[in-house]
């Protein structure tokens, strides 16, 4: 983006981008579609807009990735009953399944879609080619519309959006034809100039069939004579494996596990979607810090994505590997424990705020003190209504009942027993009023402001924050008496 930009040097088609708001290029142009397919009209309503009927479901339905993602992986498991599956060839295809994996996971993924890390020309071809071997589309294609489901998670302009469901994240959005005007985008210049991506883009289908059928055919015919099980298992089921694999991305990392750094949105950190993704599980971190090479940041959590880049990055075949300080992710970190713990702690009764007391006078207090049923006590200038708490108090019944109508600050804070903080918390709770000019109130709100940390002792949504030990009733030099009032 250059900040010298004027509206009028953007190209129209930039111009006129959804997200380009006052006139700042946001590098995005019309995407091409791979080949040219249905020119789109829009004016006229579009089919996925219509409700789905008996008449026109055959209309919403995207055939050719349909033919991908259902139905080449149904002909591959009714062609299994049928062939023996050998020794080699199940070992071949699982080796394949990572290989193809990894052409996603490190390839597609944290190399081209988020340029986590820079890869020599031979790494990058390899990666070009298993990547095609999984069938998820072209590195171009995949890539754009990876960068709009971070640009614009969880919105109608997620490609991918979690919000519509959990299978409509996993597959429907590739089984269902997609609206163009919600689409949202994306700059891809830099995929543009990538000689790579171009080649395996104009080039795609051939490079699908080639890595994704013919070879692994190949490898198991030529290798050990089994060409029928090479197709099936290491060709077809093996596709059907790495794709639903990397499609629980999509959904699973949006739906199952912990919020650690941000809970706005919906992606989410867990060790089985890692498990089943080649490392991708800890989707929450990757969502904050998507440049990062890494995708689990702990040593003992499941990456081999990760690891495997560092092992390229030994041999000089990868390397500027981008990593954020471990201070911004554990700013993010202690953040959401925050507003965690703000949640929990609107959830408690911590007694009526000091300023939201009635204002008594010292005789008023005297007066009424052992009137009503009531039984008030000062400390520390809040009066507390300890009524209730006569019988159950554990020092006894006798040493509570002297202080009713007097001021017990010095008694309370040390003078007979310096009270637990659980005790200051629990007398916060029986607040009834505190005493006009009542010195140890104004005493901790000077010492309050005085710290200058008058906005850290509210939390985000207002609420006074009681730390331990610092509760109003706390007094560490209690007053002799109330003699102020
Ligand atoms: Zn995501
Ligand atoms: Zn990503």
């Amino acid at each position: 983006m250059s900040a010298s930009t004027s509206s009028a040097d953007i190209p129209k088609a930039t111009a006129t981008a959804a997200g380009n708001a006052a006139g700042f290029s946001d590098g995005t142009t019309d995407y091409k579609p791979m080949r040219s397919g249905a020119k789109y009209d829009p004016t006229k309503v579009h089919i996925s807009e219509l409700p789905m009927t008996w008449s026109n479901w055959y209309k919403q339905v995207n055939w050719l990735n349909t033919t991908f993602v259902v139905f080449l992986p149904i002909s591959g498991f009714i062609a299994a009953y049928f062939v023996p599956l050998q020794l080699y060839t199940a070992i071949f295809a699982v080796v394949y399944y990572f290989n193809t994996g990894l052409g996603i996971t490190a390839g597609y993924h944290r190399l081209w879609a988020h340029s986590a890390y820079k890869a020599a020309w031979p790494l990058k071809l390899y990666l070009a080619l298993v990547g095609a071997g999984s069938v998820e589309g072209s590195i171009r294609w995949w890539s754009k519309e990876h960068r709009i489901h971070h640009r614009y998670t969880d919105t109608v302009k997620d490609p991918y959006s979690v919000r519509k469901g959990f299978w409509y994240s996993h597959l429907g959005w590739m089984v269902f034809k997609q609206n163009p005007k919600n689409k949202g985008r994306t700059d891809i210049t830099d995929l543009n100039e990538d000689a790579i991506v171009v080649f395996q883009h104009r080039h795609y289908i051939k490079v699908v069939l080639t890595m994704a059928l013919i070879f692994p055919t190949l490898v198991c015919g030529l290798g050990w004579n089994d060409w029928v099980g090479g197709l099936v298992y290491a060709g077809i089921l093996r596709i059907c494996f790495v794709q639903q694999a990397t499609f629980c991305v999509n959904s699973l990392a949006h739906w199952l596990g912990d919020q650690p750094f941000d809970d706005r949105h919906s992606p989410r950190d867990h060790f089985i979607t890692a498990l089943v993704t080649l490392g991708e599980g800890y989707h929450n971190f990757h969502h904050q810090f998507p440049s990062d090479f890494r995708n689990a940041i702990d040593w003992y959590q499941y990456d081999p994505t990760k690891w495997a880049i560092i092992a390229w990055s030994w041999v000089g075949l990868a390397y500027d590997l981008k990593q954020f300080r471990s201070n911004e992710i554990e700013k993010g970190r202690i953040q959401q424990l925050q507003k965690k713990i703000d949640k929990k702690r609107s959830t408690l009764d911590w007694g009526t705020p000091i300023e939201q007391l009635p204002v008594i006078s010292w005789d008023d207090f005297v007066e009424t003190a052992k009137t009503d049923g009531k039984a008030l006590v000062a400390i520390a200038g809040v009066i507390h209504n300890v009524a209730d708490f006569i019988k159950e108090h554990p020092g006894g019944k006798a040493l509570i009942s002297s202080a009713i109508g007097k001021d017990a600050t010095a008694v309370f804070n040390g003078g007979v027993y310096d009270h637990s903080n659980a005790a200051h918390n629990l007398l916060s709770t029986m607040r009834y009023g505190v005493l006009h000019g009542g010195c140890e109130v104004e005493i901790w709100k000077r010492s309050q402001s005085e710290k200058g940390d008058v906005h850290s002792v509210n939390d985000t949504s207002g609420q006074r924050i009681v730390r331990a030990d610092a509760q109003v009733t706390r007094v560490n030099q209690p007053a002799a008496s109330a003699d102020a009032a």
